[in-house]
C-alpha cells in the first residue's frame, strides 16, 4: 500500500499537552506546510503560567507514580510498551510529522519513526544497568557515589527532525527516572504532541511528559527560567543556545546540554574511492535538503581529483525527486519556510557576486512550495559567508588542497566543531586526520549516523555542550551524590 496521504484529511492535535490532557488556548502562531504553503492550523503561545502548570503536572506525576523509585525493570517495560505503540502507530505519527515539516513520508516511516522507537528501547535498557558505585576509602568508612534523577527536565527541540529530536530528549530523561516538559519548535509541534499522547495510551503516567507550545523568546525562555526545571536539554542554533545560557545564568544556574549548529567539512584525498565519496557527500548535503545539523556542507578535496569529484556529485544532484512531503515518491525535501529559503538564496547570490562559480543549482526550483535546487559553489573566498556560516540548506562549497596540513587548515572552523568526513584508502592517514580534526564526530569513508545509538553525538567548541545519544546521554540525566559513612 502506498504511503501517500491527503493532508486535508489529517486530524491534528490541538493545544498544549499537560497532565495527560490537551489544553487548548487562543491561536497565536500560524503553521504552514512548506510543501505548498497552505495554512495547516495554528497553535497557542505558552506563557509563564502555562509553563508553571506543566511543571506542576510533572511534579505531581513523579510523586503519584513513584516513577523514579520504580523497580528499574518496570521502568524498562513501561518505556518499551510506549516504543511498541509508536511502531504500531508509525504511519499516523509519520503523517503528522510529514505534513508540517520537511520530512518526506517515505523517509519518516522506515526512518524517523522506526529509529525513534529503537532509541526509546535503547535508553530504556540503561534503567536497570547503570547505577552508583562503592569507592575505596580509609578503614572504618564506607564511601559511595549514589546516582539520582534530576526531577523535572526541560527540553527544547528544533524543526528539522521533530520526532527524532524529541526522542533524543525524552528517551534518556525518562529512562533515568525524570519527568519532562518539552517545547517543540513552533513550526512543527504536532508530531511531538501525538508522541506524548501515545505515551499515556501506552500506560506511562499522565504528566510524565508535558508539551508546551509557543516560540523561543516567550515559551522557550519561560521554560528555561522556571525554578522547577532542574536541568535543560536543548537542540537548535548556536544563537539560541547562547540566549539560553544567558537566561540560565540570570535566572538560576542549572546544568544544561546544548546541541548546536555546525559547518562540517568533508575531506577527500586523491586515493579515495571517488564514487563512494560522491554518494556520501551527495547524501550529506541533500538529505532533508541540507537542513541537518551535521550537513557536510564544505567539500575540501585534493586538487588533482576535485573537479572530477564535483562533477560526479553534480550529476547525481540532477536525479533528485522533489515533491510534497505527503507523496510517497518524494525523495527531496522542501525548505522549511520562505524566510529560510530567502536566507539560503541570499548567501548563494552574495558568493556569486563575489566571483564564486555555480556548478549546479543556485536558485529556487520552479514549482510550488519552498524548494531550493541542490547547489555546488566553486571557489568562494575564505571569508565568504558561504564558507563561514551554517547555511542550513542544500549548498555545497568546493575548496582544494595539496597537502594534509592544508586540508586540516581549511577544515578548521574558528567556532564550529560538530562533525567531519574523511575519505581515503590509507588507514594511517585516516587515523592521523581523525586525531587532528576538531569535531565531536568523525566519519571515515561514510557520512551520517548508523543505527548504533551507543555512539554519543555532540559538538566541540560553539557546536555544543555535552552529548545526546549513547551512554553519555543517559548519565547526563542523572546527578551524582557522594555519601561517606563512618562505620
Ligand atoms: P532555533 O535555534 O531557531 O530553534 C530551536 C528551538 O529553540 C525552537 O524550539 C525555538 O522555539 C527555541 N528557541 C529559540 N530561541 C530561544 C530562546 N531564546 N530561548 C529558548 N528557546 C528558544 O533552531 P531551528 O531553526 O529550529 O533549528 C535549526 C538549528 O538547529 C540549526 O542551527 C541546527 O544546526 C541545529 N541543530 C543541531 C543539532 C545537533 O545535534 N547539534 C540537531 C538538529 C538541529
Amino acid at each position: 500500500m502506498s504511503l501517500s496521504f491527503d493532508p486535508a484529511r489529517l486530524s491534528l492535535p490541538e493545544g498544549h499537552f499537560i497532565g495527560g490532557r490537551y489544553l487548548p488556548g487562543p491561536d497565536a502562531i500560524e503553521i504552514r506546510a512548506p510543501s505548498d504553503g497552505r495554512i495547516l492550523g495554528a497553535i497557542p503561545q505558552a506563557d509563564a503560567g502555562t509553563v508553571d502548570r506543566a511543571v506542576e503536572a510533572a511534579r505531581t506525576a513523579l510523586a503519584r507514580s513513584g516513577w523514579a523509585d520504580l523497580a528499574p525493570r518496570d521502568r524498562v517495560r513501561a518505556l518499551q510498551a510506549w516504543a511498541d505503540l509508536i511502531e504500531a502507530e508509525a504511519e499516523d505519527l509519520a503523517r503528522i510529522e510529514a505534513v508540517a515539516s520537511s520530512r518526506p513520508i517515505a523517509e519518516a516511516v522506515p526512518g524517523d519513526v522506526a529509529i525513534l522507537a529503537e532509541q526509546i528501547r535503547f535508553f530504556a535498557e540503561f534503567a536497570d544497568k547503570e547505577g552508583g558505585s562503592l569507592v575505596p576509602t580509609g578503614a572504618g568508612r564506607m564511601g559511595m557515589i549514589a546516582s539520582e534523577p534530576y526531577g523535572v527536565v526541560g527540553a527544547i527541540t528544533p524543526w528539522n527532525f521533530p520526532l527524532s529530536m524529541a526522542g533524543w530528549k525524552l528517551g534518556p530523561a525518562l529512562a533515568a527516572g525524570n519527568a519532562v516538559v518539552l517545547k517543540p519548535s513552533e513550526m512543527t509541534p504536532w508530531s511531538t504532541l501525538r508522541l506524548a499522547e501515545l505515551s499515556v495510551r501506552a500506560g506511562l503516567p499522565e504528566g510524565l511528559i508535558n508539551i508546551v507550545l509557543g516560540d523561543g523568546p516567550n515559551a522557550g525562555a519561560a521554560l528555561v527560567a522556571h525554578p522547577g526545571i532542574a536541568k535543560v536539554s536543548f537542540t537548535g542554533s548556536t544563537r539560541a543556545g547562547a540566549a539560553i545560557m544567558e537566561n540560565i545564568a540570570r535566572s538560576g544556574i542549572k546544568p544544561m546540554t546544548l546541541e548546536l549548529g555546525g559547518k562540517s567539512p568533508q575531506l577527500v584525498f586523491a586515493d579515495a574511492d571517488l564514487d563512494l565519496a560522491a554518494d556520501c557527500i551527495l547524501r550529506g548535503i541533500t538529505a532533508n535538503a541540507g537542513q541537518v545539523c551535521v550537513a557536510g556542507s564544505r567539500l575540501i578535496a585534493e586538487a588533482s581529483v576535485a573537479e572530477e569529484l564535483a562533477a560526479k556529485i553534480a550529476a547525481k544532484m540532477a536525479g533528485i525527486a522533489p515533491g510534497p512531503t505527503w507523496e510517497a515518491a518524494t525523495g527531496y525535501s522542501p525548505i522549511i519556510s520562505e524566510a529560510q529559503l530567502s536566507r539560503i538564496d541570499g548567501i548563494v547570490q552574495a558568493a556569486r557576486a563575489e566571483g564564486a562559480g555555480v556548478l549546479c543549482g543556485g536558485e529556487r526550483l520552479d514549482r510550488s512550495g519552498s524548494f531550493y535546487a541542490p547547489t555546488i559553489l566553486t571557489g568562494p573566498g575564505a571569508d565568504s559567508p558561504a564558507i563561514t556560516e551554517e547555511i542550513f540548506g542544500p549548498v555545497l562549497t568546493v575548496e582544494t588542497f595539496q597537502t594534509e596540513d592544508e586540508a586540516l587548515a581549511l577544515a578548521r572552523h574558528p567556532t564550529y566543531g560538530l562533525c567531519s568526513g574523511i575519505y581515503t584508502r590509507d588507514l594511517s592517514r585516516a587515523l592521523r586526520m581523525t586525531r587532528a580534526i576538531e569535531a565531536g564526530t568523525v566519519w571515515v569513508n561514510r557520512y551520517g549516523r548508523s543505527r548504533d545509538h551507543i555512539l554519543p553525538t555532540g559538538g566541540w567548541k560553539s557546536s555544543g555542550l555535552g552529548k545526546d545519544l549513547g551512554r553519555e546521554a543517559y548519565l547526563a540525566n542523572r546527578r551524582q551524590k557522594s555519601v561517606l559513612i563512618d562505620l
